[in-house]
């Protein structure tokens, strides 16, 4: 191999377009929650269709927080949560002094399992966290089913799914309570920290709203919009500070309308990937089922028992080659605070640990050019010891 480039894991889509619009906000005057962020709502809410309300905040993390706490859950009830998923999953669960209950994937998707729920149901249960992950849809039919069966409510971890589809509806306009999407630096859309609540449901929108500002019965925009009372609120709960800036607001503007072409390239270069690797000792990615569309945030491959290497040496040596990539996630029962908290054993999540051994996320990012997917290919192939893969 003499060809020496170097592939980062990812490099967030920023154009002109953004930059323009935040040097709009700081000139404008108004770099706080203001008609940015709320022009960003309404077009991300017809971006979803179905008559959703969108409601920006600063990070998913926070809109679990707010959809979970709209929806009533508190102290003694229990929330099915999947096993492998980012922590901010779980950890709004107990922000509200509720207990995670946590499901084992399903090992050929990564999604939470909906054959494991059974088990997992007590008297206490309240409702399912779903996260659709690395963007391919949960089988949402089953998980919906089980729900109105046991009355549970069902929130959608949606930071790995814009834009994707079930049952040729939007994530985001399905019949849950509430699906929260991230637009952290590297998720499919960013606006550097930020994320987004999609509701149907208006209580739930209502209570978001005010949670998400002090409790506080209208917004600052709002008061200072108005008359000359426009000092004047009224605080109905004891809410947080998980309004989204202007300032974000403008960047998520901009990217939204890049949100299909971003994703366009995105699925262009999984398909690449899948062509190049299809010889390998390779579990890829599943593809999304009839009616779905995967968003493409992570391309995940898994070592299988014919690879002569372990995930660790394959991840090593590609790190010599200057690519970078990382592994998504360690599994929650594997964390030293859910292990010890909830005594997990590894035993009881063997589709999460025989993942987890295995896989690698892949660089996927939308100015990632074909040939740095030829390359990426190649050199994984090279350190299988596999000839070079077949000319497109
Ligand atoms: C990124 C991520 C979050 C948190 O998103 P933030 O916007 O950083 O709070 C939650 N869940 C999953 C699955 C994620 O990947």
């Amino acid at each position: 191999m003499t060809e020496r480039r170097e592939v980062p894991f990812f490099r967030p889509a920023i154009g002109d377009e953004e930059i323009a619009e935040v040097v709009d906000s700081l000139r404008n005057g108004w770099i706080t929650t203001g008609q940015k962020t709320r022009q960003f709502e309404s077009d991300f809410a017809d971006f979803i269709g179905g008559g959703v309300e969108a409601l920006a905040v600063n990070s998913a993390t926070a809109g679990l927080h707010l959809a979970l706490e709209a929806i009533g859950i508190g102290p003694g009830d229990e929330v099915i949560v999947p096993d492998y998923t980012f922590t901010a999953s779980a950890e709004v669960i107990r922000y509200l002094g509720a207990k995670p209950v946590f499901a084992d994937m399903e090992f050929a998707t990564l999604n939470i399992d909906p054959a494991s729920l059974p088990a997992l149901i007590t008297p206490n249960t309240k409702a399912i966290m779903v996260v659709h992950f690395a963007g391919l849809p949960v089988r949402m039919t089953e998980i919906m089913a089980f729900a109105r069966k046991h009355n549970l409510r069902v929130i959608e971890d949606a930071a790995h799914a814009l834009p994707a589809k079930h049952d040729n509806r939007m994530i985001g306009a399905l019949d849950t309570d509430a699906s929260i999407f991230s637009f952290y630096a590297n998720k499919t859309i960013t606006t550097g920290e930020g994320g987004m609540i999609v509701t149907r449901d208006a209580e739930i929108a209502k209570r978001c709203r005010v949670m998400r500002l002090h409790g506080i019965d209208r917004d600052a925009f709002d008061r200072f919009n108005t008359n000359s009372r426009g000092w004047e609120y009224d605080v109905v709960a004891p809410g947080y500070k998980y309004n989204m800036s202007d300032i974000a607001g403008s960047i998520g503007l901009q990217q939204l309308k890049k949100a299909d072409a971003l994703h366009a390239r995105r699925t262009h270069l999984a398909s690449l990937y899948d062509q190049y690797l299809a010889q390998a000792p390779l579990v890829l990615p599943a593809h999304a089922a009839e009616g779905q569309v995967h968003s493409w945030h992570l391309y995940i491959i898994r070592l299988n028992e014919q690879a002569l290497l372990g995930r660790d040496e394959l991840m090593a040596g590609l790190d010599e080659r200057r690519i970078k990539c990382s592994v998504h996630y360690t599994p929650l029962h594997r964390l030293s605070y859910w292990r010890d908290t909830y005594n997990l054993r590894n035993e009881d999540f063997p589709n999460a640990e025989k993942s987890f051994a295995n896989c690698v996320s892949l660089p996927l990012f939308p100015t990632m050019q074909d040939d740095d997917v030829r390359y990426v290919a190649d050199q994984i192939l090279n350190l299988l010891s596999i000839n070079s893969s077949p000319s497109a």
